[in-house]
């Protein structure tokens, strides 16, 4: 089966209406904290439409009998989420105490990779990673499994069986990790298109290229990851930048050539508008106008920055020389699966640099702006006609505390900015890919 929600051929229509608040953005809202700011959607108690798992539209009043119609007036309805750093091996490593980049990536997450080994293992950590993340609300992820093939292919098929949109690709080491994790380039290369040939393109899946992180490749096998990227259309590149300076240390001496970080992934041309490079903290200008030209963005990760000490990205910084900025949870650096978490630690990280992020650009980072700067505006982040219904159902307020604070909301940046800061899984209650419904809390009643 491919593509749940789309209809089979012959098939019936499925209809399927949905009343509450709708949050979407059409734009770009900028840094303003108004009740207008530009590209906001906001429509209270409202009913969203979807015909084929696909986006129909959206009314104020009930649809025909011809729909099926599910009430949860007075509850907030969003696009899914959109995690563009996250690792599927490193649930189990999640919240590992006491170390910083080099020493935990030794101590905790080489160990966990290496039972992916075993196809079980993978198959296993597929399906509990892809519910997990529905269960958090977020409904496409750019995603690393491991350097065995069959992590990617499990990861993969799981996605598929969920109809999820998801890029991923078999992850690339071939030094300075234990050897069981090591792939050599030829090998690597080999394995990694037959992965592209299985999965790329098909249904909601892409490839992306891989690279680990530039201390664990050899030029050469930078090199082949170029080659990969020239080679096929349509790929994405996914890797890790300039998180820790004791990491930007250690690639200045094995990289003395390069100018900067940065500049080892540019030379070997691996940036461009698919390219998605994690943390990006410890750049300069002229990295930041290399990102801006090949249109290569970057996945903000401020849980797992602020939990391993990484240091504070500076996202306006970065937003003035035109680089895009997508938000992730960067799980097991991270700290959590919820988005709603990962932009609560954004609003820190961004005020330790007296920065105040309003709710607006968080939650439209998290949706509408991580689809554009991946390229998928048409298919995903937003209540747009034609794009695919992956929804994610909230309540706007859990607990006694959340409760006060909402009835005390004045704004609709205030109610919207208390739930963004308090609110977490527990605030979910259901999540759609493609209009298929495929999680649920166990209370929600319909
Ligand atoms: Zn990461």
């Amino acid at each position: 089966m491919s593509m749940r929600g789309a209809r089979r051929p012959g098939g019936p229509t499925t209809r399927l209406a949905i009343r509450a608040d709708l949050l979407d953005f059409t734009a770009d809202p900028g840094w303003s904290a108004a009740d207008d700011a530009p590209g906001l959607r906001y429509r209270a108690d409202h009913w969203l439409l979807v015909e084929d798992g696909r986006v129909a539209g959206v009314q104020p009043g009930a649809p025909d009998a011809s729909w099926q119609r599910q009430d949860h007036m007075g509850r907030l309805l969003m696009p899914g989420f959109v995690d563009t750093h996250v690792h599927m091996p490193q649930l189990e490593v999640i919240a590992s105490y006491g170390a910083e980049l080099l020493e935990w990536l030794n101590t905790y997450t080489f160990p966990a990779e290496r039972r992916y080994a075993d196809a079980t293992v993978c198959e296993a950590g597929a399906q509990r990673f892809l519910d997990a993340l529905l269960a958090h609300g977020t409904t496409s992820a750019v995603v690393f499994p491991t350097v065995h093939p069959g992590s990617a292919d499990a990861l993969f098929a799981a996605a598929q069986q969920r109809g999820m949109r998801v890029i991923a690709g078999q992850c690339l080491m071939d030094r300075h990790a234990p050897a069981d994790l090591t792939v050599a380039v030829e090998r690597a290369e080999a394995d990694s298109e037959a992965l592209i040939a299985r999965w790329h393109g098909r249904d909601r899946l892409a490839y992306a290229v891989t690279v680990r992180f530039a201390p664990t490749s050899t030029d050469a096998q930078l090199a082949m990851a170029g080659r990969l990227l020239a080679r096929h259309d349509g790929l994405y590149m996914q890797t890790h930048v300039a998180e820790n300076r004791a990491e930007l240390a250690w690639v200045a001496e094995l990289f003395p050539n390069a100018r900067s970080y940065l500049d080892v992934y540019a030379r070997h041309g691996l940036l461009g508008t698919r390219s998605v490079l994690a943390h990006g903290i410890w750049l300069d200008a002229t990295d930041r106008d290399a990102l801006a030209r090949s249109r290569s963005q970057i996945a903000h990760s401020p849980s797992s920055n602020l939990f391993l000490g990484s240091g504070l990205m500076p996202w306006r910084a970065h937003e003035d020389a035109g680089v895009p900025v997508s938000l992730a949870t960067d799980v097991g650096g991270g700290t959590s699966l919820a988005m709603l978490r990962t932009l609560a630690d954004a609003y820190k990280v961004q005020a330790l640099q007296h920065v105040r992020l309003p709710a607006w650009k968080a939650l439209y980072t998290a949706t509408r702006g991580a689809a554009h700067a991946l390229g998928l505006d048409s298919e995903i982040g937003s209540f747009d006609t034609g794009c695919t219904a992956d929804l994610a159902l909230w309540d706007w307020a859990h607990g006694s505390v959340a409760i006060a604070r909402d009835d005390a909301a004045r704004t609709l940046h205030e109610r919207v900015f208390a739930w963004m800061t308090l609110a977490d899984e527990r605030n979910l209650q259901a999540t759609w890919v493609a209009g298929q419904p495929l999680y649920r809390t166990p209370e929600t009643t319909t």
